[in-house]
This record gives structure tokens, sequence and C-alpha cells, in this order.
């Protein structure tokens, strides 16, 4: 036991239904812990096999202040967007959509017998961008590193001389680990970046703590390297990110400032207003849930 090990704190995380019963664990946001660098939300869904019959279903429901960035593992998902965009997300392909001042999206698994396994990551938009203009980015690639028997996907930022193509507004980092067998690598690390390790697949150990799925491991700024490893098969995501010092109030699909913004994106979402409509979709909408008690959960960044 070294004194870095103290420093990875153990979230558990919740298990949350996306509808239909497809239940995903939320690491992020927690009591303990609300952000890791921009990073403000995290779903990991599966890896699950779905008997004959939908999969997950995501009716048309809006976004404000965030971009998603979806990281699909195993199955297929179409991606419908406000903006026209109809894209299935494949294995090994990234998602990122730009909500800005206000974007909706429905997903549905393809295919009637199949699985899904994915991680859905939301970015709060800083303060210069979060009233942009939406957008969507289909990624089919990123940069693939090998590194000492795993296989590493840059999915936002730069490692090992490698720049991922996912354009974000804040310094961040992102990278997929996939081992077969065993395997142990050391991963530099940016002191001035938060970082946080979630095991997706197998067992894993994290500077010498044993990791599995269904917690994430959270370390503040000033770690320059972790230790990575497993003696089977194993898949993990490590993010990272300088600590976002805005205030951030997170309600439903919104990430705003005040309460007002959110009421007020709620109410247009309801009324049909600012968003526009998903086309090509059969899923109902899904309806901004009552804004009261809304006040409570304004909170500052952590
Ligand atoms: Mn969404």
């Amino acid at each position: 036991m070294t004194a870095n090990d103290l420093s990875w704190q153990a979230i558990a995380a919740r298990r949350a239904d996306l509808g239909g019963g497809f239940a995903i664990a939320r690491a992020l946001p927690s009591a303990a812990r609300r952000t890791v660098g921009a990073w403000c939300f995290l779903d990991h869904a599966g890896p699950v096999r779905y008997p004959p019959g939908p999969g997950m279903q995501v009716g048309p429901h809006p976004h404000i202040g965030l971009q998603t960035f979806t990281w699909m593992i195993e199955g297929e998902v179409m991606h419908r967007d406000t903006l026209g965009n109809a894209q299935v997300i494949r294995p090994g392909e990234v998602n990122l959509m730009t909500a800005g001042r206000g974007i909706a999206h429905s997903e549905e698994s393809i295919g009637a017998h199949g699985s899904v396994h994915a991680a859905q990551l939301w970015i709060a938009l800083p303060d210069a961008q979060r009233q942009c203009e939406p957008a969507f980015v289909h990624h089919p690639q990123l940069p693939v590193a090998d590194l000492d028997g795993f296989r590493a996907t840059l999915l936002a930022g730069s490692g090992f001389g490698l720049q991922s193509p996912v354009a974000l507004f804040s310094p961040l980092v992102g990278i997929d680990l996939v081992a077969d067998s065993a395997a142990r690598t050391r991963i530099e690390l940016r002191p001035d970046f938060e970082h946080a390790v979630l095991c997706l697949r197998g067992r894993a150990r994290l500077d010498g703590r044993a990791i599995e799925p269904g917690t994430l491991h959270v370390a503040a700024i000033g770690r320059e390297r972790c230790e990575i490893a497993c003696d089977a098969a194993a898949q993990l995501l490590l993010i990272g990110g300088t600590p976002f010092e805005e205030p951030l109030l997170i309600w439903w699909n919104f990430v705003a400032r005040t309460g007002a913004e959110i009421e007020a994106a709620a109410a247009d979402w309801n009324a049909g207003r600012r968003f526009g409509e998903v086309p090509g979709t059969a899923l109902a909408r899904v309806p901004a849930p009552d804004t009261a008690g809304l006040r409570l959960r304004a909170r500052g960044p952590g």
C-alpha cells in the first residue's frame, strides 16, 4: 500500500432505468462526486443480451448546455435528432452531440436479437459555448495504441502521441482499455487533471486495488501516472480533465446555471417550442418532469 493507493476514492454507481426496464449503472453524478473535469454524467449500459424485443428504446428527449458522448462497445443503436441526423452507431464508434442552446434526440437498439454495451457521458459546456448552435458529429474511427497488452482507444483528448478527433471545449481525456488476457501497463496522467476509472468488463487492478464494474474510482489533481493490470480479459474506461470551476445545475437532461434556465427549457420542451421534432422515429416524446422542487438541486461545482 502506498500513499497513491489512498488517493483513489471509490464511488458506487447506482442503478437507473432508461425506460422499458432497460437498466444502466449511473456512475456520475453522485452525491460524493458531481464532475470529473467537465465530464458531468456517466452511464454504463450493459453488457447485456436482450431477448427478442426492442432492447434500448429511448424516445425523443431534449438537452441543453452539454455534449453527449456515446462510446459503443457492443450492439448497434440508431440516433436521430432534431437537426435531421439519422446515424447508426456501431462498436468502436463515438457519437458526439453538442446540445448548446437546445437539441432533442432518440436512441433505439437495432435488430430483434442482440446485445448492448455502451458508455454514455455528458460534458458540461463552458459559459462561452453553452448557448451555441446545436451540432452532431459521428466518429467512425478513433486512434488506437498498443499498450503492454492493452488495446488503448483514445476517445477524447491526447495521449500516447495520439490525438482524438473529437472536438471539445475544455481540457479532457478519455481512454478505453481492452485486454484479451493478463496485462499490465502504466499510464502517464496530467497532474493538472482529476481522473476517474470505471471497469466496464471483467476485473482489474488500479494501482494495486481490485476494481470491478459498478464502482467508479476517482482521483484528485496531482497524480502523474497510474498502473492498470488484469489477470484475464477486461475492459476499462479512464476519464479526466481540469476541474470544472463554473457552477453547474444538472436536472433531468439539462445542464445549466440557474433554475430559471432549467424551468424555461422544460416548459419549452413540454410546449413543443425551441427544440423542434425528431423525424423518423415512432417512439413517443419523453415529457419533462414537474420542475417543482428544482431549486433544492442547485449546488456549486464538486
Ligand atoms: Mn440523451
